[in-house]
């Protein structure tokens, strides 16, 4: 059965970055990052990315049937009784209704839990203007607040650091307005079918303990 957790929080809240503490904490579970899978799907030149391109160069969404094509296949050919900890999925409401679909419909799994990273706004536009990523392993690091050891060079994996094109000020004040619009409306979602854990995500350390600590404990908001 896929246990499927997700993270949601706004761009910038951290989502990848505790994505990856939680994944060197508990190795076994799975990291499915939508942005990453289009990246790369954009990076080799396939269908999807092509199709993708337009709209994340703009910040906007990709359509939802494309994204939850690519979640599905990937859940299909993964293993089945694992935890599955999504980070930018679902993004849209109908996203969350397709999602539900799916693991009903396959009878192989559930969303268990959802922890919403909670950080102030002018946090995440200082964190992500100063943000830049590992192109080979997806490490997030901050020219100012968390720099790599070399400049960049990645710390884990020796590969280049670039800043990713929609980290640029215009784009990233569109994907705030996108969140707000398109995403921001899946918390009740996720409260009203009692999901929901808000976490504290200042600090990685923080969030990556709350979350360790709500998934030994019971469900829903405390
Ligand atoms: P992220 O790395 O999660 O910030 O995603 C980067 C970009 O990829 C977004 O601004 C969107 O254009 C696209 N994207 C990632 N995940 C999704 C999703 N679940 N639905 C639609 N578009 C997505």
């Amino acid at each position: 059965m896929w246990d499927v957790m997700i993270l949601l929080g706004a761009p910038g809240a951290g989502k990848g970055t505790t994505a990856a503490g939680l994944v060197e904490e508990r190795p076994d579970w799975k990291h499915v990052s939508t942005g990453n899978m289009l990246r790369e799907a954009l990076q080799s030149g396939t269908q999807v990315g092509l199709e993708a391109k337009q709209y994340m160069e703009k910040g906007e969404l990709v359509p939802d049937a494309v994204v939850m094509k690519i979640v599905a296949e990937h859940l299909r050919v993964g293993p089945k009784d694992a935890v599955y900890l999504f980070d930018g999925f679902p993004r849209t409401d109908e996203q969350a209704v397709l999602l539900d679909q799916f693991l009903s419909e396959s009878g192989e799994g559930r969303v268990s839990r959802v922890f919403l990273l909670e950080v102030a706004k002018e946090v995440l536009v200082e964190r992500m203007s100063g943000r830049i990523v590992c192109r080979d392993c997806g490490a997030v690091y901050h020219l100012t607040n968390m720099p790599p050891k070399q400049e960049g060079v990645c710390d884990s994996c020796g590969g280049e650091l670039y800043q990713r094109a929609d980290d640029n000020r215009e784009t990233v004040l569109n994907r705030f307005e996108v969140y707000e619009k398109q995403t921001a409306s899946l918390i009740s979602y996720y409260r009203e079918r009692d999901v929901l854990v808000p976490v504290d995500g200042l600090s990685k350390a923080v969030a990556v303990k709350a979350i360790l600590d709500a998934v030994a404990g019971p469900v829903g908001e405390s």
